[in-house]
């Protein structure tokens, strides 16, 4: 199976509805490689707003976080049925600053990419080393226990439907982007992780994104990678003409 080409926005904690609005109108109006998926995970209190607008069919909406339970007494938290009605389709698991804040361990990210799959969202499931732990040589390692662990918890089947984020977290924001060789020797290491652990089909088929400081003048290099399907775009997703110009870098 061929698998997609995706450019995914994350927007963090950023912009009003209003601004959000005005910038996925924006992002809408430029000429967008209609070969690539476009994804942008905004604020949950964006989404319904966003699903409402006249946007093109390659262009989809994500939360950047959800709850493992479907409802109840957990105040402040957002269901994966509560994200659906808002009309996304994605969603955002296991980002590094949820890792980092809200002390979110491979176990339960495991947990929360089932459930987004149970009602029909896909995750984009992230996953990623630190300084010290590049530094030491450990990443590879660090990066297939990460993923081991999350997905012990689900089928082969649950393991095919993901999108997987390799987001290096000394290159998250900081301006530093990880060569277009450090990312391919990553994405490589995922991608035969999965052969070994779930077939080549399913290895073949699964899109596996690269996040860190992707910008313009970098994602061309970046996605060219034999294993490299795309990007999580943080800082350079909030202004329309330079995410639009990541999109058209496939
Ligand atoms: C991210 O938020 O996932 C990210 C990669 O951010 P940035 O592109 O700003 O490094």
């Amino acid at each position: 199976m061929k698998r997609k080409n995706i450019a995914a926005a994350n927007w963090k904690m950023n912009t009003t509805v209003q601004e959000g609005v005005a910038l996925m109108n924006e992002l809408c109006a430029q000429d967008l490689d209609k070969g690539a998926q476009v994804v942008v995970c905004a604020p949950a209190t964006h989404l319904y707003a966003l699903s409402q607008l006249s946007t093109p069919e390659h262009v989809a909406i994500g939360g950047q976080n959800i709850y493992t339970k479907d409802s109840g007494a957990f105040t402040g938290e957002i269901s994966c049925p509560m994200l659906k009605s808002t009309g996304a389709t994605y969603a955002v698991v296991g980002h590094s600053e949820r890792r980092a804040y809200f002390a979110e361990t491979d176990e339960f990210l495991g947990e929360k990419a089932k459930a987004a799959l149970s009602h029909g969202l896909t995750p984009i499931f992230c996953c990623g080393e630190g300084l010290d732990i590049r530094k030491a040589g450990n990443h590879v390692e660090h990066v297939m226990a990460q993923l081991k662990a999350s997905f012990a918890l689900l089928t082969a089947e649950e393991v095919a439907q993901l999108v997987i984020a390799y987001e290096p977290i000394w290159a998250i924001g900081t301006g530093e982007t990880a060569s277009p060789e450090q990312a391919q020797e990553m994405h490589a290491a995922i991608r035969n992780y999965l052969k070994d652990a779930y077939g080549a089909d399913t290895a073949d088929s699964i899109s596996i994104l690269y996040g860190g400081s992707v910008k313009p003048a970098n994602a061309k290099e970046i996605f060219g990678q034999p294993d490299v399907d795309g990007g999580l775009v943080g800082g350079a997703s909030l202004k329309a003409d330079s995410f639009s110009a990541i999109v058209n870098s496939f």
